[in-house]
């Protein structure tokens, strides 16, 4: 797969997206794959530039200038984004992702997706489908219900809890699957009549979305770049969109450096920790985590999380569960209420000082995903 360095072309003003494998281009921003089955990509289409943000707008879309495909007048929002960066310790930031309108970061990437598509499925009389056992199923079914659109979201039967519960509650079409999880994008997939599929692991429009994180972590330190960003990884749309947002400063000379990025994975979960250490991954059979948004064992985006690490000089790391479940403790009982998926990117953290891989006197982000509230405490202990 080649690699996508940020490319400045012409601000057109419309959206475009390209083919990471062929020569494919499309204009048509409800294609979320490229008809020979490979990724889209979107280009960048001009420097970053600290004038160009609209400074009144406190919420992500203070950065829609970057976002050119898409009209003031079309944005979605909830008020996603500029979320607290709170000094946790010495050298440790954390950026509580957690507190987004529907309780979860994918509400950059939903607000993004949005905005981007509502006027389309609208005056096409359709409606968009999307599949996801939680976070990112609840935040398209919130975004979809503040555009007046109809969004069915797949989930597999063994989903339950709050998320399931979120989604229902936004006026969603809760559509159960049985079978494996390729099963339910599989269904969700399925052409029907006015369905568009808008899956968030594969478009390009929602992994985009994410680089509003790296735009705002530099800005609320005061345009630096941390040394360390720690996050948790399963399908890869926020490491892949972290990155794109931290190369795009970096290109656009407002960084001098890259952060060190460590894709932070679940033991028995690991694909992008296994193939960045070239070591061969075999899913165990049992795939249970109380990390339980991380569940990607073969996720689409592989291939391109692990050369864009590479390619920056990322890392991995992964933890057990019993050290996911201390560092989830800690963080509770220190008030930052955050589901269990988010304490794996503290956990790592935790592993990297207890190895003497980083010191105190490095700056870093940890970041913290989704609430506390998605999966109650009575199910952990
Ligand atoms: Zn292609």
């Amino acid at each position: 797969m080649p690699s996508h360095s940020p490319i400045f072309s012409e601000s057109s003003g419309r959206y475009k997206a390209f083919c990471l494998s062929c020569n494919y281009e499309t204009d048509d921003p409800l294609e979320f794959a490229c008809p020979c089955n490979s990724i889209l990509e979107i280009p960048l289409e001009e420097p970053f530039n600290r004038d160009l943000i609209e400074s009144e707008n406190f919420t992500m879309w203070r950065y829609l200038r970057f976002f050119p495909y898409v009209r003031k007048e079309d944005i979605v929002s909830l008020g996603e984004g500029w979320t607290p960066l709170v000094q946790y310790r010495q050298g440790i930031l954390f950026k509580l992702e957690f507190l987004n309108p529907t309780g979860s970061f994918k509400d950059r990437g939903s607000s993004l997706l949005i905005s981007s598509i509502h006027r389309l499925v609208k005056s096409r009389g359709g409606y968009i489908s999307e599949d996801s056992s939680g976070n990112a199923g609840a935040s398209v079914a919130a975004y979809s219900a503040r555009a007046g659109i109809r969004a069915d979201i797949y989930v597999p039967t063994t989903a339950s809890g709050p998320k399931l519960d979120q989604i229902e509650a936004y006026g969603a079409e809760l559509v159960k699957v049985s079978g494996s999880r390729e099963m339910v994008t599989k269904r969700a997939m399925e052409e029907e009549e006015g369905k568009f599929y808008v899956g968030h692991v594969y478009h390009p429009i929602f992994r985009d979305g994410m680089r509003t994180i790296a735009y705002e972590i530099t800005e609320q330190m005061g345009w630096k770049a941390p040394d360390y960003v720690f996050l948790p990884v399963s399908a890869g749309t926020l490491l892949l969109g972290v990155i794109k947002g931290f190369r795009h400063l970096l290109s656009s000379q407002i960084i001098d450096k890259m952060p060190r990025i460590v894709a932070s994975q679940v033991e028995k979960v690991s694909p992008v920790y296994h193939k960045l250490k070239e070591i061969s991954y075999k899913p165990p059979h049992d795939t249970k985590t109380i990390a339980d948004a991380l569940i990607s064992t073969n996720p689409p985006l592989l291939d391109l999380m692990v050369s864009e690490l590479k390619e920056t000089d990322g890392d991995a790391e992964v933890v057990s569960e019993e050290e996911i479940l201390r560092a989830y403790e800690e963080l509770s009982t220190s008030g930052f209420y955050v589901e269990p998926s988010s304490a794996v990117a503290y956990a790592s953290y935790q592993k990297w000082l207890r190895e003497g891989k980083i010191g105190h006197e490095s700056l870093t982000v940890i970041i913290l995903t989704g609430s506390g509230l998605k999966r109650p405490y009575r199910d952990l202990r």
